[in-house]
């Protein structure tokens, strides 16, 4: 590619909502550029990083012997009512109306829509195992859409489902897929690790996230020191003594009584529908009144409250809550939001729909996952949540526990019966007897690796990314090109000879200045630099450096067509 002709537009200033340096990055190099909330349009540059995710994701694929297929993200309402996730899915689930008045929403995840086309196209054992895929525009209306890609509202998911007779089939396919991942994320040079995750309110047996190590990510993982166990944080909670245990740093006192406003005046107040709003509570705080909403998609929302107090209508007390504060912070538990002061902390046994949620408050460190009331149902206080703390034994019996910090890039799972019993996809085993399919899911967020990738590979002139995903693998810059034919030509013959070995180059034709330049190809992170310039040509040599090193080397053309 001559970058004359492409369109980089990379910027200095981003604004103050890019938290973590992917996010800033990728609207430094101009990846990526944002339309609305968690809704981002790709531009050339990112685009030819996703598409290396999306061809490595669909090579290993194939490789495991899925077969693609292309499913609509437009899907009927009558679908998901069949599965119950209608209701259920909560608020991310964006629902959609045509003319006719019809209800469709943007799919969030396709179990409904494969289950839907397997019962037509499955009726006999011998079409099975098949393991359906595609890399597809998912939406999830997420509460708080943050950090570019990572989170974002529309993103690129590549999701497979597979089918079976007996779940004997299934749990091989499910070790298929997780080798599968594994090789995935090794390919794409990422530092990885697979932890056990909660099967939850699905059931089935297995479940394992696959979660990118790095500071800034979301999720808490815990690993032994002297075995393979690894686990989120909750599943590794879920294991954890039942023996109430207080965090270690923290003490515990109650705060004023709470009052709560009925879900219709503050899902008015707050801009959400009624659905999306369970429970709020008002909390008074350090530093005034705090709401906590408790939303249907096991998430909290914290915002400062002093208003919604002030609205009219009658503050019905929250009875059946207790409401703790808890100060001292305690290392690993961090949540969504980190307001300042102090951290109210809420155990309410009355939200029965809740099944698992962040809560906590006011200070970086102090959330606590996964608060279950159905597990937790006999909790008084939010010391006796079950936790796990750096230095704990392993639940396998080996070792210490570590606890470190990770992003989710990928989630396998074993579905067992439930859609295919719910939507009666069943087909005839060799007796000729009608039987339900055992299902399997494999999700890789691929918008979402690139971001996370970035996040393990940069320094502070930008982007070091991993070879598999650099847009371009050389860039040859040719210095003052405009003024010496010799280095203009020599930087042309050089960009043909590599582009004809099929070497991914780039050549920056721009004729900038070598600063702006070097700046600019360090920025977007390109592995190898060559440098053209007369000095070099003089003696018979190319200036070449490494995006992870900090130091140039003369090479002549024979070791660089080598390289
Ligand atoms: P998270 O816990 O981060 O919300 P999830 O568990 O809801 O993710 P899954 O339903 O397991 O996500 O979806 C499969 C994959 O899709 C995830 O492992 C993640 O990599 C990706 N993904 C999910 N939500 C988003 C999002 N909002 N933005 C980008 N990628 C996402
Ligand atoms: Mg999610
Ligand atoms: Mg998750
Ligand atoms: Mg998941």
């Amino acid at each position: 590619m001559r970058l004359s002709r492409f369109h980089l537009a990379t910027v200095k200033e981003v604004p103050a909502d890019a938290e973590i340096a992917s996010h800033r990055l990728m609207l430094r190099t101009g990846m990526i550029r944002k339309l609305a909330a968690g809704i981002y349009t790709w531009s050339p540059l990112g685009l030819r990083v996703l598409s290396k995710v999306q061809n490595i994701v669909r090579e290993e694929m194939n490789r495991a012997g899925a077969v693609e297929l292309l499913m609509p993200s437009i899907q009927p309402k009558e679908l998901w009512e069949e599965t119950g996730r209608w209701e259920k899915f909560g608020g991310q689930l964006l629902k959609i109306r045509d003319r006719k008045d019809a209800a469709y929403c943007y799919g969030p995840t396709h179990e409904e829509v494969i289950t839907d086309f397997a019962r037509n196209e499955l009726k006999s054992y011998k079409q099975l195992p098949v393991n359906f895929y595609q890399i597809q525009t998912k939406f999830r209306d997420e509460i708080r859409p943050r950090f570019g890609v990572m989170r974002a509202r529309e993103f690129l998911m590549k999701d497979a489902y597979s089918f079976h007779l007996t779940a004997d089939c299934l749990d091989r396919e499910y070790r298929v897929m997780y080798d599968a991942y594994g090789r995935i994320f090794t390919r794409l040079g990422l530092q990885f690790r697979a932890v056990q995750a909660d099967t939850g309110a699905i059931g089935g047996n297995a479940s394992h996230e696959f979660q990118v190590l790095a500071d800034s990510g979301e999720d808490a993982i815990a690993f032994s020191t002297d075995s393979d166990y690894a686990a989120n944080v909750e599943m590794a909670e879920a294991l954890a003594p039942a023996v109430a245990r207080s965090a270690p740093s923290a003490t515990l006192e109650r705060v004023a009584t709470p009052t709560q406003k009925t879900i219709d005046e503050v899902s008015a107040f707050l801009g959400m529908k009624p659905e999306q709003c369970i429970k709020t509570i008002l909390v008074r705080g350090h530093d005034g009144l705090v709401a906590l909403c408790v939303r249907g998609d096991h998430e909290i929302n914290e915002v400062k409250a002093a208003k919604l107090a002030e609205l009219p209508g009658e503050s019905v007390l929250a009875d059946e809550a207790e409401i703790v504060r808890v100060t001292g912070t305690r290392p690993g538990f961090i949540g969504p939001v980190g307001l300042p002061d102090s951290i109210p902390v809420i155990v309410d046994r009355s939200a029965a729909a809740v099944a698992d949620f962040v809560c906590g408050g006011n200070q970086d460190g102090t959330h606590y996952r996964g608060a279950n009331w159905e597990r937790d149902a006999r909790i008084t206080r939010i010391a006796d949540i079950r936790k796990v703390v750096e230095g704990d034994r392993s639940p396998d019996g080996h070792g210490t526990l570590k606890i470190a910090r990770g992003i989710e890039v990928g989630h396998v799972f074993q579905l067992g019966s439930k859609y295919a019993e719910a939507m009666d996809a069943t087909v005839l085993d060799d007796a000729g007897k009608a039987r339900v399919m055992q299902m399997g899911c494999y999700g890789i967020g691929v918008s979402r690796i690139v971001a996370a990738a970035i996040e393990q590979n940069h320094d502070d002139a930008g982007i070091r990314w991993p070879e598999p995903m650099a847009p371009w693998r050389i860039a040859i810059c040719p210095i003052n090109a405009a003024q010496n034919a010799q280095v203009r030509e020599e930087a042309e013959k050089l960009y043909e000879d590599l582009s004809a070995r099929g070497i991914e180059v780039l050549l920056d034709d721009r004729g900038l200045r070598p600063g702006p330049m070097f700046a600019d190809i360090e920025l977007i992170g390109i592995p190898h630099r060559i440098v053209v310039s007369e000095r070099g040509l003089a003696a018979g040599t190319f200036e070449y450096r490494k995006r992870n090193e900090s130091e140039n080397r003369a090479i002549d053309r024979e070791e660089l067509l080598r390289c």
